[in-house]
């Protein structure tokens, strides 16, 4: 692994990535990749995942296309010196900022978008002129091989290489020294990367996870009930079976207000899939037998078994877990201590709204909070008083496909960001850059120091 990485770095120090015409035939070579084994790309997301076609090119192809097209029609400008405004007092001097690369960066994904997790960030290395080496995760291996071959093909091999395997090869890979490390997945494993990080002073940015919540006011007019509980329902149970980093965990709602919730949540589950919807073949399935038992058992425990209002069938050979409601299962059990990853949606009740505040603020910072509310009152307070990641007002999930706004964690959800011109800037170093004439001097900047210079 040693040599291939120093043949890496020499490539690297030949200068051939940072030329705009290889950043730009990369980012081509990626497109031909997307458009070319579409077809290769879902059979492995169905395989690993059980994920819908459309869920596919929603959440994977489609938006990578998109990510692709701007990096693209905007390469230039992003790679281009940006002047920078300097005091009067610097007669005949100019600055800039100029993105350089970093060198060598690897990058650590997540199975739960196994290419959107992958590329997005690939885009962004490769974008700044970066060799790059990609680790996929392990449980989506059909899609890791499709990543590794297709990698291989379509791009430069000597410049950008996947390296597949689980802890063991990643433990080694970490061992390496690397000029950045992007890394996504859990908060336990992040703290495994931030401390080899230390050895080489490796720059890293983390996209973790942890419980978001979704905050439910009780909204007055049907039409906006209606269309809150459909969002609720596709941010859950229709967004890789809330195996998402920023799926709803979690509901909060008034207590008056939560039957009505409830009911309505139950209508629009069996619209969105089916009676029976084991075989509707809408809802992913559980990536594996891990996570199905961990799901189970989040479960298990009596009491939080009882406060299941909905749902809770499960088949351990297809995978499937149905979509389950629970109201106010005991705060200290794992269902609510843990993230939760699947398509169990407790929902905790509240005397006022405003108490979900207080809530929030005793819990660590989610990846993403939602809130569906109309009051600008409520608004203004969630806003200004809690942390997230991010936060959307009366919707989910939508901000995870906006170019212009960076997707990155505070706090326990991670730190760093990308999408956009910020996958650009993640993978870049800003340099400052002076360039000063020798025509202008002024005296009183050089020792010896005398009182008289600090008058002027
Ligand atoms: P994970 O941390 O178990 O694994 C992530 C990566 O780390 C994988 O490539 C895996 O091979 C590697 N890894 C696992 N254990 C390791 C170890 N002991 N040493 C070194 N490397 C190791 O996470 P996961 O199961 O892939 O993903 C689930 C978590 O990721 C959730 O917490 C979720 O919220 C989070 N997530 C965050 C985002 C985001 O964009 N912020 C996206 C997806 C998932």
């Amino acid at each position: 692994m040693e040599t291939e990485l120093n043949h890496m770095r020499e490539y690297y120090e030949g200068g051939y990535t940072k030329e705009a015409s290889w950043r730009e035939a990369q980012l081509k070579g990626l497109r031909s990749f997307i458009i070319e084994k579409q077809e290769d790309i879902m059979n492995a997301l169905l395989q690993d995942l059980g994920k819908h076609q459309v869920e596919a090119f929603r959440d994977e192809i489609g938006t990578l296309m998109k990510t692709l097209n701007l990096a693209l029609k905007n390469l230039k400008k992003w790679m281009s010196a940006k002047k920078a405004e300097l005091p009067k007092i610097a007669l005949l001097t100019s600055a800039e900022i100029v993105p350089e690369p970093f060198g060598l960066v690897l990058i650590i994904s997540s199975w739960n978008f196994p290419f959107g997790l992958s590329l997005e960030p690939v885009i962004g290395a490769v974008a700044a002129g970066n060799t790059v080496v990609l680790k996929p995760s392990e449980l989506s291996p059909a899609c890791s091989s499709v990543l590794a071959s297709g990698l291989a093909t379509y791009l430069d091999h000597k410049a950008i290489k996947v390296i597949q395997g689980g802890p063991q090869e990643t433990q080694q890979l970490l061992h390496q020294r690397w000029d950045k490390i992007f890394f996504t997945g859990s908060a336990h494993v992040g703290r495994i990367v931030m401390s080899a990080a230390v050895n080489h002073l490796t720059p890293v940015t983390l996209e973790l996870g942890g419980k978001c919540p979704a905050v439910v006011d009780s909204l007055s007019s049907s039409w906006d009930i209606e269309v809150a509980v459909k969002r609720i329902a596709v941010g859950k149970f229709g967004t890789c079976a809330g195996q998402a980093c920023i799926a709803i965990d979690y509901v909060i709602v008034e207590k008056e207000y939560c039957s009505k919730l409830v009911e309505l949540l139950k209508v629009w589950i069996k619209k969105m899939f089916g009676e029976n919807p084991k075989h509707t073949k809408t809802i992913s399935r559980i990536v594996n037998k891990h996570h199905f038992f961990r799901l189970k058992n989040l479960l298990a425990d009596a009491k939080v078994n009882e406060s299941v209002v909905y749902g809770g069938s499960m088949d351990e050979q297809d995978l499937f877990i149905e979509p389950t409601i629970l109201v106010d299962p005991p705060l200290e059990a794992s269902i609510m201590t843990e993230e939760i990853f699947g398509p169990l949606l407790p929902i905790i009740t509240v005397g006022k709204i405003e108490d979900s505040i207080k809530f929030l603020r005793s819990r660590p910072k989610p990846l993403a909070l939602y809130v569906f509310t109309k009051s600008q009152t409520l608004q203004r307070r969630i806003l200004s008083e809690t942390s997230s990641g991010s936060l959307t007002f009366n919707d989910a999930i939508l901000q995870y496909a906006a170019d212009t706004l960076p997707f990155g964690g505070v706090g326990e959800s991670g730190f760093g960001m990308y999408h956009g011109k910020f996958s650009f800037d993640t993978f870049s170093h800003h340099k400052a850059i002076v360039r000063r004439s020798f025509l202008t001097d002024f005296w009183y900047r050089y020792p010896p120091w005398t009182l008289n210079k600090l008058q002027l």
